[in-house]
């Protein structure tokens, strides 16, 4: 007698959703995702693709602005207008997000997963013969859902049984009580896209990697913008040199950054908003984009039904593998808060399918998560941030031989080591192309060289990546006699 297929279901078409659906469906599973909004999931919608894409344009403006070292008058200067056609610019961005989250949907109907556009939510023990869950959706789509349970034509919705039921659902940005947003004036990031001009003076409150990435794009568009960091330096998450150097290059481009400042409310004003501080300072400009978290995509889905266990914070609560507190529960990505990549959410998806479908499976290694911060420069790190208990290496680009033919002297790489061993066990880039130029780093933290053998490596000269060698050799330590 052949066994019968495991059948998967997947709540949410994020990265943490979809990746694990390929991988169901290539260990021979029945899948089917359930997704309210559009496959890719935020992700692709409305977070990290369409922010990459505007920042695109943005880069080239910064470049162009900063050309006249290379004896180019390509754009004035700091300050000087730019021909930013906003509307253009903000269609692309939609466009080419609507055609990516296309291309994954028809991958994974390729590979056999059955998609259907509803909301759902868990709905008890399956009382079949094989036992698991159940789940229920509604439809979202105009036309229904594409239906469930072999249905062929729209549905307003149905129930799915699921031996295995991955929650991938995500998280949504998170409004203060007294800073509503009205999707015109007080924004959060999903709602820049529909502007149809550059705003005369963006207010950005939060200053964490999304508040920095816009901020630093609308000023390179050529927008005045304002930063309101309640912290005492913006990016308070990540490497504080790699930060110093971004605050140095916001204020050399014009941008103010108010630190140590806390909003408490921000209100529309007949012609733009208001933000109020929390020691009583007023801020005004035209917009304001309110970036100040997330909070979990975990309410009013059966969770706590099922037992499943959920943080203050309103995550849930996994292990390494992905797996909540309930046998045939898995969850992965930003619901469950570990860290709020689309990377870390695909792996954290594929684990949980590797095991619940008995293949071969690594615990999730946060150590090994490659991160960037899409600022220009770019801040790319590896590996946990370097404590007392390693050596490090720091050098700045300014004296790199590319660095100085391309003119650009804002960034360093830095390398950190065990001491005893010399295994390379984490590094910082702030360069532009960061984001590539760690993938080296990444390898050798993955595959525990050390410096030598990074230093050993060839690179090609000349190069940034020549840096990354040069620290490596720096690292090393004469063998004892
Ligand atoms: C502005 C911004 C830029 C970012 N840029 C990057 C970046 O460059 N690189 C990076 O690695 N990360 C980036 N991130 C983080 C990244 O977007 C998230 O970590 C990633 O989207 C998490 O994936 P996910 O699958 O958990 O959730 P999501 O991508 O949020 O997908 C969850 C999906 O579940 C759906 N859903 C929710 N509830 C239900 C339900 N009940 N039924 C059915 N469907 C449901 C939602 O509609 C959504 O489509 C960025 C985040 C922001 C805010």
């Amino acid at each position: 007698m052949t066994r019968p297929r495991p059948r998967v279901v997947v709540l949410g078409g994020g990265p943490g959703g979809y990746e694990a659906s390929l991988v169901a469906a290539q260990l021979g599973a029945e899948v089917t995702v359930v997704e309210a909004e559009g496959i890719g999931g935020s992700a692709v919608l409305t977070d990290c693709v369409p922010s990459k894409t505007l920042i695109a344009t943005a880069q080239v403006l910064t470049r162009a602005r900063e050309s006249g070292e290379l004896g180019l008058q390509l754009l004035a200067g700091e300050g000087s207008a730019a021909p930013v056609d906003l509307a253009a610019v903000n269609e692309r961005v939609r466009a080419l997000a609507l055609a990516q989250s296309h291309d994954i949907a028809e991958s994974l109907r390729s590979r056999g997963v059955q998609v259907v556009t509803g909301r759902g939510r868990l709905a008890g023990r399956d009382p079949g013969p094989r036992g698991g869950h159940r789940v229920a959706w509604t439809a979202t789509g105009a036309d229904g859902g594409t239906g469930g349970d072999g249905a062929t034509g729209p549905q307003d919705g149905g129930e799915l049984a699921a031996d295995v039921v991955l929650v991938a659902t995500g998280a949504s940005p998170r409004v203060l009580p007294d800073a509503e947003p009205d999707g015109e004036r007080v924004l959060t990031w999903t709602q820049l896209y529909e502007l149809a001009e550059l705003p005369e003076h963006l207010v950005v409150v939060g200053s964490g990697v999304t508040g920095a990435e816009f901020a630093g794009a609308y000023r390179s568009l050529g927008a005045r913008v304002t930063l309101v960091s309640s912290r005492d330096r913006v990016l308070p998450g990540e490497d504080a040199d790699a930060a110093g150097v971004l605050q140095d290059v916001f204020a050399r481009r014009g941008m103010t950054v108010l630190s140590r400042s806390r909003a408490q409310s921000v209100t529309r004003t007949h012609d733009g908003v208001e933000v109020v501080l929390t020691d009583g300072r007023r801020v005004t400009g035209s917009h304001c984009l309110v970036a100040v978290g997330s909070v979990p995509n975990t309410d009013g889905i059966g969770l706590v039904e099922a037992g499943v266990e959920l943080s203050d914070s309103g995550h849930v609560a996994v292990d390494r593998v992905s797996r909540t507190g309930v046998p045939g529960i898995y969850a992965a990505g930003d619901c469950t808060g570990v860290l709020l990549l689309a990377s870390v959410a695909a792996m954290q998806g594929r684990i949980a399918m590797w095991h619940a479908l008995g293949d071969a499976v690594a615990p999730l290694d946060l150590g090994q998560v490659c991160a960037n911060v899409f600022t220009d420069p770019e801040i790319a790190t590896i590996g946990p941030p370097p404590d007392d208990s390693v050596r490090t290496v720091t050098l700045p680009l300014a004296g790199n031989a590319r660095a100085k033919m391309q003119a650009f002297g804002d960034g360093f790489v830095k390398l950190y080591c065990r001491p005893a061993t010399g295994i390379l066990t984490g590094g910082v880039v702030v360069a532009p192309g960061a984001s590539e130029l760690v993938h080296p780093l990444s390898l050798a933290v993955a595959g525990r060289l050390t410096v030598d053998q990074v230093a050993q490596a060839f690179t090609v000269y000349p190069s940034l990546s020549g840096s990354l060698a040069e620290a490596a050799r720096r690292l090393h330590t004469r063998a004892q006699a």
